[in-house]
Formats: C-alpha cells, structure tokens, sequence
C-alpha cells in the first residue's frame, strides 16, 4: 500500500538509457560535473542545454533533477587551486563557487529553464549552508529566467526548486531551509563526511566513516520530520540507497524516494517488495535507539538476512 520510487544517480546524459531499463522511475541526481572537462574554459550555454535536453528527452516524461556544478572537493577543480585552499572541502566550491561567479552559473541555470521545455526537468543546488545561499542561487535563477524571456528563448521558469541536505547545517537547519524549497535530497555522502568529519576518499579514516552512526540517524530522522511538518518532500541521494542492508531503515524513517546508482535499482527493489512498511518501521526504531554503529550495521544485516534470505 505504499508506492516507493526508485531513481538513478547519473553522470552523463546517455546513463538515462541504463536508468530506465533497470526500472528507475526517474533521474534523482543529475552530476553535472563532466561538463567541465576543461578547467580553462567553463562549458558553454549551449553544451550545458544539449546534454540537458537529450537526457530530459530520453526519460520521456519521466522526472529528471539536475543538480547545479558540485566543483571542488573530491570532484572536478574548478580552477586552480590557490596555495591558500588548505582544506578544499571546505572551501570555495559547489554552490559556493557558482555563487561566486555568476558568469559560470548563469550559462547553466539558463540551458536547465531551456531543457525544462523537454521533460519533467526540476533543478537542485548542491552544499547549501545556509538560507542566504538559496535565496542568492534563486536569484539568479529568476535573472536567468528573466533573461530568456526578454531574448524570447523557449524556457520554463516554474521549475521545482530542490537543495541537497548535505551538510550538518542544512541538516539541523532543514526547517529554515525549508519553505524555500519543494524538496529535499539527503546527500549522506557528504553528510556523513561533514559530520563525522571524516574524509570520504581517506582510506586512513575509513573506518570512522559510518553511516550508521546514531548522529547520521538522527540528523536522517530530524530532516524527515521536518519534511513532513513543512511539507517538503524528502528523497535521499548517497550511496546507502543502493546498499541493501540499509533499505528497511530508509523505509522505515519515512524515506519513500530514493536515487541510486541505476545498477541496484533492481536489487533495492526486490528488497523493498519483500518487507512490509510495518517491518521497516520497527526496524529503523530499533537502529535508532543503538549506541554503536558497528552493532547497527550488524542488526540491519541480520534484519536483510531474515526478511530477505535469497539475497544471500
Ligand atoms: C552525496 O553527497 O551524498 C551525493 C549524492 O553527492 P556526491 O556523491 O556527488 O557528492
Ligand atoms: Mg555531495
């Protein structure tokens, strides 16, 4: 009785193809990132609209998030790193970046209002902070749109606007966030990096990075709560949405949008077919009152193993 969506994370425009025939319902995450193959020369409007509109095209009505450049970090450089940039992670990058530099925004924010003509096209900032941050990027949004229009360019401008919750701020802070917005992605890649301060491609630390630490269901289930209370919708983005293990306590801490890697999709729901929301629910409240992560992930796995034998 409860309808579950399954969305791909992809790379490139012609990833569509592997999403819909996994059975994705959609493209929840749209990495815009290898449109900057050239650090010395930002794609143009027209690369940005071309790679839109084929992916918009191929989904054939099917919804599509793009998400705005997330340079920086463990990605694509934007430019060269100043010898200042100690700690990239927390520099000037993603949303910040663009935000900083308007004449490589705007290209993009114009081509993703262009390729909405084409499909079911909804646009999400990455590494949001703060609300100042939203307001700016919807700013330039609406200059974008603005624009077009005086040009007489074919566009919509009624685009749902969405932010990944991807930092600890925006996590606590969903509730600020959240009535400039009509949906939420949980990012818990970042997330779990920024809040356990963990380096997500540090193999030294790997094993501080724990996606069942209490703190990461906790800032999961205050999101979804504030999603409901706002109504904002929730999705959820990071790698756990394709790890098995970790379904039911998606499920049942409310998450009925997930966007994995397209390759899964058949798994995760085959999984989700096998447990009842009632199952999932006792099950994420279980996670939520353990005290180690190790114990967790060893509970979750049990859990699978039981309503889910076949997997193994
Ligand atoms: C995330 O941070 O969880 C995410 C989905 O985005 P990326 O892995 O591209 O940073
Ligand atoms: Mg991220």
């Amino acid at each position: 009785g409860h309808r579950v969506l399954l969305f791909g994370n992809i790379e490139r425009p012609e990833d569509v193809s592997t999403v819909l025939a996994a059975g994705g319902d959609g493209v929840g995450l749209f990495r815009t990132e290898f449109l900057f193959d050239n650090p010395s020369r930002p794609p143009t409007e027209e690369r940005h609209y071309e790679a839109y509109r084929r992916a918009a095209e191929g989904l054939r009505g099917k919804p599509i998030v793009i998400r705005t450049l997330d340079l920086g970090g463990d990605k694509v450089q934007a430019e060269p790193m100043p010898e200042s940039e100690r700690n990239p992670f927390m520099g000037l990058r993603s949303l910040r970046y663009c935000l900083a530099r308007p004449e490589v925004f705007l290209p993009q924010l114009r081509a993703i209002l262009r390729a909405a003509v084409h499909g079911d096209v909804r646009i999400m900032f990455p590494m949001v902070s703060s609300v100042e941050e939203v307001r700016r990027a919807k700013e330039l949004l609406a200059e974008a749109a603005g624009q077009l229009e005086r040009e007489g360019i074919a566009h919509r401008s009624d685009l749902p606007v969405g932010v990944m919750v991807e930092t600890p701020a925006a996590a606590i802070a969903a509730d600020v966030l959240a009535p400039e917005v009509t949906f939420f992605s949980v990012g818990t890649n970042d997330l779990i990096q920024y809040a356990m301060a963990v380096d997500r491609g540090n193999e030294r630390v790997a094993n501080l990075y724990q996606p069942a630490h209490p703190a990461i269901l906790r800032l999961l289930s205050g999101v979804i709560r504030i999603g409901v209370e706002k109504r904002v919708e929730v999705a959820v983005c990071g790698e756990i949405c394709g790890e098995p293990d970790f379904t039911m306590l998606l499920l049942g801490l409310g998450i009925l949008e997930l966007s994995l890697s397209p390759a899964m999709i058949p798994q995760i729901k085959r999984v989700i077919r096998s447990v009842t929301m009632a199952k999932a629910r006792e099950v994420a409240d279980t996670a939520l009152q353990k005290l180690e992560a190790g114990e967790t992930e060893q509970y979750l796995h049990a859990m699978l193993r039981q309503v889910f034998p076949m997997i193994f």
